[in-house]
């Protein structure tokens, strides 16, 4: 007899029984997100050669995107509030519940939302959040639709409080997509434009290949900037090779791109690549501060997560953190700078500059910096405000 044939069983029975796999189900989905939490915390899809954990997910579990989403979402919740997954395996609250409680959620107020949303539906959850945190009307706004509206009943040019469509690319046919966003007026003016400059090589305007084209000469130029990429390349000069250590020359990009496919270059030990293609950056395999050189064998590409990942298993994660707090508090002072009314080339060098000198709170730093920009005058800048009341502002 089938497993999923229940043909056989009395009413009774049938509905002891969901009830019992139900309760299995949410004790196991409890379980399973504190899995989820641990994995997510220790970083362990890095080495599966997966950039985020909602990679691994998709990729490595299989979880549809959704899914992964609203697991990663309450896991890291319940992380933070142990008693979500307490409220979760006994049925309390469902999965989509502490998505909607998660951006109210502080240590003085888990406890008694938890229990307010305690066996609430989605909707009766949004009233009482709208209750105790309640928020702005939201402005009436018009949105153009298509002539042919979509079969949802929207009918063309109706008044609606929701927000415009999000950006959607949807499969109609092999090598077929339609393409759906909002754009603002600008926008429509430069496509027009362009459209109307192309009519000699475009007559029908055809706007899928003007947005074709326009995507050809962003790529043509993003290609330059990131990967140095030209037509006519030159060989590498003394003067190009001769720059700091971190410099990597135009020909050794080209190179490295050409041979990584631009694509994450991390393999895992299961020989597994990372399949990312954002936030790729270069990355010298022996690190510069350990007398890495800046050769096609030595530099490769790599997505910013693995970035990081290689670089804490050379110099250890305490390391990583302490430089990730050093570069966060240079950011802060680069702004800092601004306020006081120096330019954003300026501030960088003096935040470069005054590195060496001994500071360790916001504040020696902002002096350090300012010290180096304007000996003499590092408490006040002449027209604007004091470092101390830019820092408590
Ligand atoms: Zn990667």
């Amino acid at each position: 007899m089938s497993t999923y044939s229940l043909k056989h069983l009395s009413d009774q029975i049938l509905l002891d029984h969901l009830a019992a796999l139900l309760a299995e189900d949410r004790k196991t989905a409890a379980t399973l997100l504190a899995y989820i939490a641990e994995v997510d915390a220790r970083q362990l899809y890095l080495p599966a050669a997966c950039p985020s954990m909602h990679v691994y997910c998709v990729r490595v579990l299989h979880l549809a995107e959704d899914a992964a989403y609203k697991r990663i979402t309450v896991a890291r919740t319940a992380r933070r509030f142990p008693a979500i997954f307490v409220a979760i395996a006994d049925g309390r609250l469902h999965l989509s519940a502490v998505g909607l409680l998660a951006p109210y959620l502080t240590e003085d107020s888990a406890d008694e939302l938890i229990a307010a949303a305690s066996h609430r539906t989605k909707a009766e959850i949004a009233l009482l959040l709208a209750e105790r945190y309640p928020r702005p009307d939201r402005p009436a706004s018009l949105h153009s639709v298509p002539a042919s509206a979509p079969p949802d009943g929207l009918a063309p040019g109706r008044v609606a409080g929701a927000p415009p469509p999000t950006t959607k690319v949807v499969p109609l046919a092999p090598q077929r997509f339609a393409l759906e966003l909002t754009i603002d007026q600008s926008t429509q003016d430069k496509l027009l434009r362009a459209q109307a400059l192309l009519r000699h090589q475009l007559p029908s305007g055809d706007l899928a290949q003007v947005v074709d084209r326009a995507l050809d000469s962003l790529l043509d130029d993003l290609e330059r900037t990131k990967f140095a990429a030209t037509p006519r390349p030159r060989a590498a000069t003394a003067r190009s090779t001769a720059r700091s250590a971190r410099h990597i020359p135009n020909d050794v990009k080209r190179a490295v791109h050409a041979r990584d496919g631009e694509q994450c270059s991390f393999v895992s030990d299961e020989g597994v690549r990372c399949t990312s293609r954002s936030f790729l950056e270069f990355d010298h395999v022996d690190p510069v501060a350990l007398g890495g050189q800046a050769t096609v064998a030595t530099v490769r590409l790599l997505c910013r997560s693995h970035n990081q990942y290689a670089a804490a298993c050379t110099f250890g994660t305490d390391f990583m953190q302490a430089r990730r707090a050093q570069a966060a508090m240079e950011a802060d002072v680069i702004l800092g700078l601004c306020g006081l009314g120096w330019s954003t080339s300026d501030a960088r060098r003096a935040v470069a500059l005054s590195a060496q000198l001994p500071a360790t709170t916001l504040e020696q730093r902002l002096i350090a910096a300012l010290a180096v920009l304007h000996p003499g005058s590092a408490n006040r800048c002449s027209d604007g405000p004091t470092v101390a009341a830019w820092l408590h502002s």
